[in-house]
């Protein structure tokens, strides 16, 4: 894949992840991890090649979900009304879309905190709403770009064990993007290493489970 300034972001790229997989992106800066995220999930498309994700039929559902560095979150909306805002989109019935927030609010453990204002919470909040808001469509895929590396340590790593909870517990596919190995290490089922000039897979790596799960 080429960027417009003729950067060739990605090379011969081919693999496949099974449902219900953990895997995650490794690489240095630069390498095209983003690129290939975005490729994912539809939004870049002038590359040469074959993306395949599974489809789901019911409109509130959605296929894929993606989570940034950034939380995103509209500061003028409440809590649940940002995490609502992919059900309001797919014109889903008002009290569903409460209703299947409000759950999903309680899946991070932020139900308390439905009617505060994105300003209210701590970084770490916010990605568990941003977490949520990707998590109330029901995903088949969870696309994960550096999702908690703009913060603290130790948020991080209370973060990176809500995302295995919550993993363990509906089993959606997860693609996640990190430049930190014993995060993808803690995290995942298998590796993908990638190197840069351009993007290439270099490794492709089954992770003993380092964490228990059920
Ligand atoms: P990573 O996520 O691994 O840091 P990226 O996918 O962001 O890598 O970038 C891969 C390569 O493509 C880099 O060389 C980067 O400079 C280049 N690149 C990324 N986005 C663009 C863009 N919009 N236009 C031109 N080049 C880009
Ligand atoms: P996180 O680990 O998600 O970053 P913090 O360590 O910032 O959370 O906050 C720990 C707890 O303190 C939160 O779960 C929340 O109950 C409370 N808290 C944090 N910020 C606020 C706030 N602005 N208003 C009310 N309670 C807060």
């Amino acid at each position: 894949m080429y960027y417009e300034n003729n950067v060739q972001a990605l090379q011969d790229i081919d693999f496949c992840v099974t449902q219900g997989e953990f895997v995650s992106i490794v690489g240095p800066s630069g390498c095209g991890k983003s690129t290939l995220i975005r490729i994912i999930a539809g939004l870049i498309d002038n590359y040469v090649g074959d993306v395949r994700v599974a489809e789901m039929t019911k409109t509130d559902e959605q296929p894929l979900a993606l989570v940034f560095q950034e939380a995103n979150l509209l500061p003028w909306r409440k809590t649940l009304d940002n995490v609502r805002l992919p059900l309001e989109l797919a014109e889903v019935c008002e009290n569903v879309q409460k209703e299947k927030s409000l759950a999903a609010l309680d899946i991070v453990r932020l139900k308390d905190f439905a009617h505060a204002y994105p300003r209210e919470l701590s970084g770490g909040m916010k990605m568990r709403v941003s977490l949520a808001r990707a998590l109330v469509t029901k995903p088949q895929l969870m696309l994960l770009d550096e999702p908690f590396s703009a913060l603290d340590e130790i948020t991080r790593q209370q973060l990176n064990e809500d995302l295995l909870r919550l993993w363990q517990q509906d089993q959606w596919t997860a693609l996640f993007v990190t430049h930190n190995i014993s995060e993808a290490v803690f995290l995942s089922s298998r590796i993908i290493v990638m190197s840069d000039r351009p993007g290439r897979i270099i490794a492709d790596v089954a992770i003993p489970f380092s964490y228990p799960r059920t």
